[in-house]
């Protein structure tokens, strides 16, 4: 990641024991939990006390490719899932309560310290320690999932007529075979559209061997492996899922040790994700240019998915102005000095490509972006500074991307 969570020479706070859930309030569909509780622990909580799927309260929106995250991650990320028409998690956010850097705990929410509720989410910790948070929920219900394959020109059209008919979630995963003349071009588009049917009694579901059999191919024969993986999702369509665990899915947080044994090597790699955002009619030109660039040797694309998003009118630093496309490449990154450099400028140059297009980048992920990026992506980004500033003098909250990013 960007370097958010950690600190040097700082005490980092391990929230994971802060999983408690303290109110489920049935009546207003909002539920109050403690900072450090994890997706799977709220949803093993209200599944207990709901037996009905249809009809009983549910999640709107979580991160997909990874579960084990808290609540208080995803405030401070103000992340966002694949909802259709949905604005990033601020929106689902009723109130919290944050500890300030001289102890003082304040209740927050949009009509009681307004101005820290706009600052906490998203804040990446600066602004306090988020002790707990109420969530707004949905209701759950099962949804249909819909595959075809399309291309890129094709995305948010069809994404617009889906929506109109119905249909809640969705995103587009794109071929990453960078020798095909489809490479960023053409992909898997599924939805998921509410329905009174129930899950079908075999539903083919990702195994872990499976997940890391499709992760290696797309190490080495990109080609085999995004045909092979579009012919399991295609093999999906019609199947259905209960709207709380939709967005829940394999991630085995060692796969890049499984990796290096399977190929036999002893170079370290991981994946590390990017996401830039872009205005809707300018998403085909982004994409033709961002190929041109990923083309190049070094750090190929192992994976990618385009969603939407609605505009966070709330948050002090919000990372989407208005409606978005959102592009997220996850690109191998090899941890040797040689190998980096041609990572860190794909990852600028994808900036640049966005910031062209009138677009921006998620300040999650890493910290690659030069200072020019970061202020013309953020251009509040020097009264949030003076923000933090008055609110904390001391730095008393502070973590790496902080520390880089206010001393340049
Ligand atoms: C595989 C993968 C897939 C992902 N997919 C998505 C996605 O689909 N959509 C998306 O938006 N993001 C996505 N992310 C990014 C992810 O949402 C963020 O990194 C998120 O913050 C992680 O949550 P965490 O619980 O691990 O938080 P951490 O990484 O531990 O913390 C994140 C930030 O929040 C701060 N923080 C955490 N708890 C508190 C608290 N209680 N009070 C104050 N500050 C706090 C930390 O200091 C840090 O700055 C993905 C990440 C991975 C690794």
């Amino acid at each position: 990641m960007g370097g958010q969570p950690y600190g040097a020479e700082t005490l980092c706070l391990d929230t994971t024991k802060l999983a408690h859930v303290l109110d489920f309030d049935t009546r207003a569909g909002t539920v109050t939990v403690e900072c450090g509780i994890t997706w799977e622990q709220l949803i093993r909580f209200l599944h207990a006390k709901q037996e009905r799927v249809t009809g009983s309260w549910g999640i709107r929106q979580k991160q997909t490719g990874a579960d084990d995250l808290t609540l208080g991650g995803a405030l401070s990320a103000n992340i966002h899932g694949r909802g259709l028409s949905y604005a990033p998690f601020v929106q689902d956010i009723a109130s919290l309560r944050v500890i300030q850097p001289a102890g003082q705990i304040l209740h927050c929410s949009r009509e009681s310290n307004a101005a820290l509720f706009r600052l906490a989410i998203g804040g990446y910790g600066l602004f306090g320690f988020v002790t707990e948070l109420t969530l707004r929920l949905r209701s759950r219900c099962y949804l249909r999932r819909h595959v075809q394959s399309i291309s890129s020109a094709e995305v948010f059209p069809v994404f617009e007529s889906l929506a109109a008919e119905g249909h809640e979630y969705g995103d587009y995963q794109f071929n990453v075979d960078e020798n095909s003349s489809d490479f960023l071009r053409a992909g898997i588009l599924a939805t998921y559209c509410p329905t009174d049917a129930t899950p079908h009694q075999v539903q083919r579901n990702l195994s872990d061997q499976e997940w890391l059999a499709f992760l290696e191919l797309a190490h080495t024969n990109r080609k085999a492996g995004y045909e092979k993986y579009r012919a399991f999702y295609l093999s999906t369509d019609g199947q259905i899922y209960d709207s709380d665990l939709h967005a829940f899915g394999v991630y085995l947080s060692d796969y890049s040790r499984h990796l290096a044994s399977r190929l036999r090597t002893s170079r370290l790699s991981t994946l590390m994700i990017t996401e830039l955002f872009v205005p809707m009619a300018a998403f085909p030109d982004f994409m033709a240019t961002a190929a041109e660039l990923l083309r190049k040797p070094g750090a190929p694309v192992i994976y990618g998915t385009v969603r939407t998003i609605e505009a966070d009118r709330e948050t002090f630093l919000p990372w989407a102005r208005t409606r978005m496309a959102c592009i997220i490449f996850n690109l191998q990154m090899i941890h040797e000095p040689a190998e980096l450099g041609g990572a860190i400028n794909k990852f600028r140059g994808l900036i640049e490509l966005a910031i062209v297009c009138g677009g921006t980048y998620y300040l999650t992920y890493h910290r690659y972006a030069t200072d020019q990026q970061l202020r013309t992506c953020y251009p509040e980004f020097d009264l949030w500074l003076k923000e933090k500033r008055e609110r904390d003098p001391e730095n008393k909250f502070a973590n790496d991307w902080f520390r880089a990013v206010a001393h340049r």
